[in-house]
């Protein structure tokens, strides 16, 4: 049974297959702009995306994942300038934050992770053949606009009302375009290629039309053009960014090489909310990693906590629900240690999937499995794990392998990890943190660091037990 998808093009639920005469399935994520920290509303969508990957892996499709990094723009270049770094330091360091926040998360890396100012080449190339075809026109000031009319399909994606167009008029933040907002013919046209402004500073590049740097939406554009090549597998990201991002990237990718098709299928999963309301740095609750950490929480705990809803709806998120996670998967560990005394297995067979992998048997988890497959749907399976641990009665040592295998597999499959190590609940934000400080510090070789931040940790009457893979905070 292949994996089924609703397809936000075609409205429709459609099974994930590779195409004839293609090895690969080809899966374009829009990755991270990275400015500032991810917060846990990103990385629910980062995340179900690697769910997605993992799930067609074990179904057995070979899977090639490409996922952006959004490296310029005008919150990066901001950014920037008000730490007083050069782009490429500011955004450096974010992505190095990011990519530990993915690690800690348990995501698969990338097979390709491009950045934006790393394709500059191939997005003037591409804009360049928008203009050649007629889709895209020069400003006065050397600014270059796509033209939507000229797009029969443009809006296909969103089933557009064309009314929505004046949107255009307002970029991805919600912000309104620059001020050379009159060079536009119409107001739906969006921008290509920014021309050079003074408070970009340092940050331009030359092109055709006059120094400056490509908009954000072409992008993508360019990225899995040059990865994926003119049509792929599958798209995928928040609905935030059905419009006008996606639609202008599908717009400009048909446009600029005539092929249609560009995306076979989109993916896309609703918003995260926090205690009910929508997430925002003026509510105040844009919750990290670090700061979920920093209350004594794991990463693998959060990811059990993004998983449990459904993509297509919203999830609600609570400090209630990350409590609620510790006790589940403790639940999981308890039945899989019985397991795996009956059948015969380690801790450590069961943490390494590919041992399993020749195993077709699903054992009890087989339902569980085939809910996953339709639709991804993340909380049923996790309903039908449930049922399956509840099971009272006998287990036979070979039905306990067979379920070994099968939990293995689908937990590999949502990459949840059983037997990991857990900081104790009601360690202050302050103490997690210097212990997670030292801890790096130590993973640094930087031990003079290290033993400066014991000290804070001893003064503040708390000790750190190390262990090979992580630590342990008590109080003196
Ligand atoms: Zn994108």
């Amino acid at each position: 049974m292949p994996v089924i998808l609703h397809d936000t093009l075609s409205r429709e639920k459609r099974p994930l297959l590779l195409k004839p005469g293609r090895e690969v399935f080809g899966m374009y994520c829009c990755g991270p702009t990275v400015y500032g920290p991810a917060h846990i509303g990103n990385f629910r969508t980062f995340t179900l995306q690697d769910v997605l990957r993992r799930t067609l892996e074990v179904a057995g499709l070979k899977v090639k994942h490409v996922r952006n990094i959004t490296d310029v723009d005008d919150k990066t270049i901001r950014g920037a300038q008000a730490a007083g770094q050069t782009l490429g330091a500011f955004t450096q360091g974010w992505t190095d934050k990011f990519h530990a926040d993915c690690r800690a998360l348990g995501l698969l890396v990338p097979h390709v992770e491009p950045s934006a100012i790393e394709h500059i080449p191939q997005q003037v190339a591409m804009i360049q053949a928008l203009v050649d075809r007629g889709h895209a026109y020069v400003a006065k000031d050397g600014s270059v606009y796509f033209k939507v009319c000229s797009c029969a399909d443009y809006g296909k994606l969103t089933h557009l009302d064309r009314s929505k167009l004046e949107t255009q008029a307002k970029n991805s933040a919600g912000e309104a375009n620059d001020a050379d907002e009159y060079e536009r013919e119409s107001a739906s046209d969006f921008a290509l290629w920014k021309s050079r402004k003074p408070e970009d500073g340092a940050n331009f590049w030359p092109s055709p039309w006059g120094e400056g740097r490509p908009g954000w939406h072409i992008e993508c554009s360019a990225m899995s053009l040059a990865h994926l090549g003119a049509t792929f597998d599958l798209h995928g990201g928040g609905i935030d960014l059905c419009f006008p991002h996606h639609e202008n990237e599908i717009a400009q990718s048909e446009c600029a090489t005539g092929v249609k098709g560009y995306a076979a299928h989109w993916f896309h999963n609703a918003h995260l909310m926090v205690d009910g309301e929508k997430m925002s740095k003026s509510e105040g609750n844009l919750y990290t990693l670090l700061q979920l950490e920093a209350k004594g929480f794991t990463a693998n705990e959060l990811r059990y906590v993004l998983i449990g809803g459904h993509y297509r709806g919203p999830l609600n998120f609570t400090l209630a629900g990350m409590e609620a996670a510790r006790p589940a998967i403790a639940k999981l560990e308890r039945w899989a240690d019985r397991l795996l005394a009956l059948a015969g297995f380690s801790r450590a067979d069961f943490a390494a999937p590919s041992s399993h992998e020749v195993q077709t048997t699903w054992g009890r988890f087989a339902p569980a499995w085939d809910i996953l497959q339709e639709d991804l749907n993340t909380p049923g399976c996790l309903g039908q794990i449930f049922t399956v641990v509840g099971e009272n009665g006998e287990v036979s040592p070979h039905q306990a392998r067979e379920d070994v295998c099968g939990l293995a597999k689908i937990l590999h499959a949502l990459g949840i990890v059983l037997f990991v190590p857990k900081p104790e609940l009601g360690v202050p934000a302050a103490i997690a943190d210097l212990g997670a400080r030292r801890w790096a510090a130590k993973q640094a070789k930087d031990f003079a660091a290290a033993d400066r931040l014991r000290q804070e940790l001893t003064a503040a009457g708390w000790t750190m037990l190390d262990r090979k893979d992580g630590f342990d905070l008590r109080p003196l």
